[in-house]
């Protein structure tokens, strides 16, 4: 049964619906301004991934064009060189691009002095350097604001909205959010709260859907958003309901 449902998702995956997401839908943000600059501009993209916590992910995506319209640019060295409670007053300003602007801040300058100093101001050399998502991971987490969660959505985000190549995308793990772990625990088939679990369900989705596996999490996530949520889920129109075992 968890086979059928694996392959359920597979099917959802490659359906129209998924392969005509909106962009916001898709982890940016609803301005065409602001994913322009993400897409051209490497650290903001960095800075996007920084905001993306405790806040909805369409608004985050958006502060780092915001941002730069508030500081007048997005040179590293400059805002690397920044005090926190400077940054942290440009952040606060109303409307406050973050609930919490003290720590955005530490992050945002911490993590541009690593840029500065490891990666000679070359944002994209922490995904570029080598085309290992194993050497990707380990440079994204040595920024400051970056765990695992955000590191493995960066490195999906780059491969499939800028077709990063990385030879070993096999071995991405699914970006777990609430709304992930939500589907999965309510399928009845596999076990995320523990690390064993999710390893297990990492080797078998990577088992099933071996070219690129972390994308499953796209379905997931956007099953959990629109069909699964938090109370009366919309099982009678959601495409896992067959081989879900409904553990609500
Ligand atoms: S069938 Fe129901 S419980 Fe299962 S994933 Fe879909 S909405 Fe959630």
């Amino acid at each position: 049964m968890r086979e059928k449902y694996i392959l359920a998702l597979i099917q959802f995956s490659r359906s129209t619906k998924m392969k005509n997401l909106p962009i916001w839908e898709r982890g940016f943000s609803r301005s065409d301004k602001a994913n322009l600059l993400i897409s051209n501009n490497a650290y903001a993209f960095v800075l996007g991934l920084i905001f993306d916590q405790s806040m909805k992910s369409d608004i985050a995506w958006e502060n780092p064009y915001k941002l730069k319209q508030r500081l007048g640019h997005l040179n590293i060295k400059r805002i690397a060189d920044m005090k926190i409670k400077q940054l942290t007053c440009i952040i606060a300003q109303k409307k406050s691009l973050h609930r919490f602007p003290r720590n955005i801040a530490k992050y945002i300058i911490k993590s541009s002095l690593i840029i500065k100093d490891e990666f000679q101001n070359k944002t994209d050399l922490i995904w570029r350097k080598n085309k290992s998502i194993i050497s990707a991971k380990k440079n994204f987490l040595k920024l400051c604001g970056i765990g695992e969660k955000k590191a493995n959505l960066a490195i999906l985000l780059l491969a499939r909205e800028f077709k990063v190549k990385f030879d070993d995308v096999r071995f991405l793990e699914i970006a777990l959010d609430s709304h992930i772990k939500r589907v999965l625990s309510r399928s009845g088939h596999f076990d995320t709260l523990t690390e064993d679990g999710i390893a297990e369900m990492n080797s078998i989705f990577s088992k099933m859907h071996p070219n690129f596996p972390a994308l499953l999490g796209t379905s997931l996530w956007y099953i959990g958003r629109h069909l699964c949520i938090t109370t009366n889920p919309r099982c009678k129109i959601c495409p896992m309901s067959k081989w879900c075992l409904k553990r609500l």
